[in-house]
């Protein structure tokens, strides 16, 4: 079974159409899904799925490009994490691509983040795009990481440069790849994929953005992460049954703290 660790089905364009959503997890033989947090005013209807819903977990966090929304300090970030299905922080992290001018708001944030993820010990889901240096900089000045004292956790929809990628691994993260991984212009990335060792590597859909070919320019949900791991197992000349269990692996692992004592889990 595969599991997308990243998803936004409490966005209106998916959760219009759950039932069907969760039918099509299923039949495309996903147990799981991580359904993370964008914003606080949202949180509710995240963590509302993630306690509705015994295999969706959540996340909570305020995301780098939602520039006019409620601040997060990390003590508020602490206290609405200590529910049992809230399993990540995030997602936080910097985006130089999207917005310009003096971002030094967006570093703030993520050094919140950052914190509240030491204190809650539960992991970070980073968000990084066109500022993998402050992001990777900002990481160590807080002690991110499981060589710092800090807790690890994933670099979500990667599409950085394997220095980059290695020196997240080297902090205990994880790597995860999205949809954008099966586009044919995205050679690079497909190297970084083939170098990575297997026993860092996530798989997610980040929908219902960046739907994995065939579906390219179709909306995105959790159930076409299939395509995501059966890409990685053609380019890692392996099975799909053991991108499978390795990314499943992967997941519970990283996520251990907040989910090992769920019976439904591996
Ligand atoms: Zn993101
Ligand atoms: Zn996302």
């Amino acid at each position: 079974m595969y599991v997308d660790s990243h998803c936004h089905i409490n966005f209106p364009e998916l959760a219009v159409k759950l039932p069907e959503i969760l039918e099509k997890m299923t039949a495309n033989q996903v147990s799981h899904a991580l359904c993370v947090s964008v914003d606080l005013p949202d949180f509710p209807q995240v963590l509302a799925l993630a306690e509705q819903y015994p295999h969706i977990y959540a996340s909570v966090g305020v995301h780098p490009d939602y520039e006019d929304t409620i601040e997060p300090s990390a003590e508020q970030l602490v206290d609405l994490a200590q529910h049992p299905k809230i399993i990540a922080i995030g997602e936080t992290g910097l985006d130089y691509f999207r917005l310009k001018g003096d971002l030094e708001w967006q570093r703030e944030r993520f050094r919140q983040h950052i914190r509240a993820s030491r204190l809650s010990r539960k992991p970070l889901i980073i968000h990084t795009r066109a500022a993998s240096e402050d992001t990777i900089r900002i990481m160590r000045e807080e002690g991110a990481g499981t060589d710092r004292g800090g807790v690890a956790g994933v670099m979500h929809c990667f599409t950085e440069s394997l220095e980059v990628a290695e020196a997240a691994v080297e902090m205990g993260f994880y790597i995860s790849f999205s949809g954008i991984l099966t586009f044919k212009s995205a050679k690079d990335l497909q190297a970084v994929a083939k170098a990575l060792p297997l026993d860092r590597i996530l798989i997610e859909t980040d929908s219902p953005y960046l739907a994995p070919s065939p579906h390219r320019g179709k909306m995105n949900e959790p159930g076409f992460v299939r395509h995501v791991g059966e890409f990685l197992a053609d380019l890692r000349w392996i099975s799909s049954q053991e991108v499978q269990e390795v990314t499943t692996r992967n997941f519970f692992k990283l996520f251990q703290f907040a989910t090992h004592s769920k019976s439904d889990c591996l």
